[in-house]
């Protein structure tokens, strides 16, 4: 019992990154309610208990219609610079020193909120917190598949009119069943043709299929979910041979009930197996979740060495799009903790 307290220690002391987590999916049911009372003083306003059964899904679908109803919650550029703060201060809290956080800006314009503002915002939140605090956030703009190519390619066009800098790629989400990769081909060769860094969700709710898909025709650098690689496949050696890395979201897999227990879910096999796996909160307030929850669901279900958190943080920093220089410097930092850890 010693060495698991001992094990949990390290979880919060190793320097962490987070590739994997949507700005939107970290409304809490408090932010939503401030959100309602800020922006809608005169509606009859659920209590607290109300907005809280809501953040429990029947299916992923489920979730899709919640998430939905946030976003409608969304009035101004300055919800945003409010949301980021709410993520950035408790990232810092678990000492995530990294974060590449998805948004998708479509939605939140057919709102009525300018472009500009918006990233202005979010950037201005950011500033504030990385003034005081070693972390660093960057966008990634993702495009929902369910509503077309021409949408998602207008995501990515977003992406390109962005000034603040903080938008480093642009990914792929939604119905990946009905909506496969082969419909935005053009999309991601326009995006790589931009500069611009490129991840995808894949094997969440359709299988290996959709993964083998997304690496050979999206190109990317990064599959987010990953749920179904079969072993010795054409699958895995594709992921080692592209140096593809597999942002796990167990978590959320079990909100969402694309698996049916944290128990069922692979990323202890993964690890075994030796895949580039990251740990992530894909939607820390709609899953009541956060990365350290996760790295610490692990260490509860499985035998995991203090060497295999370790490794679980360096892939972070490896599998992020940081320059060589700041992913070295983290790598030292996580390594020295390791050795500390170890005495
Ligand atoms: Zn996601």
């Amino acid at each position: 019992m010693m060495v698991q307290n001992k094990t949990f220690e390290l979880i919060k002391r190793l320097p962490k990154a987070e590739l994997h987590v949507h700005l939107e999916g970290s409304v809490t049911p408090e932010f939503w309610k401030h959100l309602l009372e800020k922006h809608c003083p005169l509606d009859p306003i659920p209590s607290l208990d109300e907005l809280q059964s809501r953040f429990r899904y029947d299916s992923f679908q489920g979730f899709i219609d919640v998430y939905r109803d946030i976003i409608f919650s969304f009035r101004s550029p300055h919800d945003f610079y409010e949301l980021t703060q709410l993520y950035l201060k408790n990232a810092v809290k678990q000492n995530i020193r990294y974060v590449e956080m998805m948004m998708t800006p479509w939605f939140i314009i057919r709102q009525g909120i300018d472009l500009d503002e918006l990233l202005s915002e979010i950037d201005r939140a950011a500033k504030e917190i990385e003034k005081d605090s070693d972390i660093d956030l960057k966008l990634i703009f993702d495009g929902p598949r369910n509503f077309g190519k021409e949408i998602v390619q207008e995501v990515f066009n977003m992406a390109a009119k962005d000034r603040t800098g903080r938008v480093i790629g642009v990914g792929l989400g939604g119905d990946e069943k009905n909506y496969p990769a082969l419909l935005f081909i053009d999309c991601f060769d326009y995006a790589r043709a931009e500069g611009f860094n490129t991840i995808a969700h894949a094997g969440e709710t359709a299988g290996a299929q959709s993964m083998l898909d997304t690496i050979k025709l999206l190109k990317v650098s990064r599959l987010g979910h990953c749920l179904g690689i079969p072993r010795a496949s054409e699958l895995e050696s594709l992921v080692f041979e592209k140096g593809v890395t597999l942002d796990l979201c167990p978590l959320s897999n079990v909100a969402t009930r694309a698996i049916a227990s944290i128990e069922q879910h692979p990323m202890f096999e993964y690890l075994q197996r030796g895949y580039p796996i990251t740990l992530n909160s894909d939607d820390p307030g709609m899953f009541t979740n956060s990365l350290t929850l996760e790295y610490e669901t692990l260490l509860s279900l499985h035998a995991v060495s203090a060497e295999q958190l370790g490794q679980l943080s360096k892939n972070a920093v490896q599998g992020s799009f940081l320059n060589k220089t700041t992913k070295n410097r983290l790598i030292t930092e996580i390594e020295q903790v390791g050795q500390d850890f170890g005495q």
